[in-house]
């Protein structure tokens, strides 16, 4: 599946299949003109400009009266939210999940992968931060319990691993392969395809209906924020998913 862009005046990316179901699943991008859309609370845009920016964020979305993010911490804490009102900041979260409609959770991202799930049947969604420490300590696995605790069956649930960067992009050494269970590489570094290793950790916890977005974060950097690509510049996206009230 692929992200679309949406036409409003916030640069947006979001999956037309899951707006079919009554769910809105995208990320932002980097926008165009001289002042790029970031959307990060620790970087270097003055953070006036980065409230500025979640405000227009919101504004452009209102079949959602709240939004919840969290400082994140490339954990595995997940919490499910009963949505709210406004902008909802927490601390030390890498996943949200909600079954409330119009509460919309997000994460930051720029080539950490967004990695959406939905149960269109039970009305419920959970959405993961998962760089390569996340997803070697088990978020993904964390947050299909979570959705099954709740009362999904996976053999329902639909995952999308978004846009993220790609296994031709990402370099890394021999200890990221080993903490994500993946064969070494026979130099001291090589190339790590997260969204590949996510996909298999998905498969074995049963999840079967799995799609992943074709942009890479560092090849499409004219679109969207890749920290790699940009060695640490960049800002940061938004990833978001909620059920439309
Ligand atoms: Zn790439």
């Amino acid at each position: 599946m692929i992200e679309t862009p949406i036409p409003t005046a916030v640069p947006r990316y979001e999956i037309e299949e899951w707006r079919d179901l009554g769910v809105v699943a995208g990320i932002t991008g980097r926008g165009t003109g001289s002042a790029s859309f970031d959307l990060g609370f620790a970087g270097t845009t003055p953070v006036g400009m980065v409230m500025d920016h979640w405000r227009r964020f919101q504004e452009s979305l209102p079949d959602f009266r709240s939004v919840t993010v969290s400082r994140q911490v490339h954990g595995t804490a997940i919490r499910w939210h009963p949505g709210g009102e406004g902008l909802v900041v927490q601390y030390g979260l890498d996943g949200h999940a909600t079954e409330a409609p119009g509460a919309l959770i997000a994460i930051t991202v720029a080539d950490c992968v967004p990695v959406y799930l939905l149960d269109p049947k039970e009305r419920r969604v959970c959405l993961l931060h998962a760089g390569w420490k996340g997803t070697a300590a088990g978020i993904l696995p964390a947050g299909i319990q979570e959705m099954a605790a709740h009362g999904s069956s996976v053999d329902n649930l639909l995952m999308h691993c978004g846009i993220a960067i790609c296994g031709c992009c990402y370099e890394v050494g021999h200890e990221v392969f080993a903490a994500c269970g993946v064969t070494l590489p026979t130099g001291p570094k090589g190339y790590l395809d997260l969204r590949e290793v996510l996909m298999g950790q998905a498969r074995r916890a049963g999840v079967t209906n799995i799609s992943t977005s074709p942009f890479c974060s560092a090849h499409d950097s004219d679109r969207f924020f890749s920290h790699r690509a940009s060695r640490g510049a960049d800002g940061r996206m938004v990833a978001y998913l909620g059920l439309v009230a």
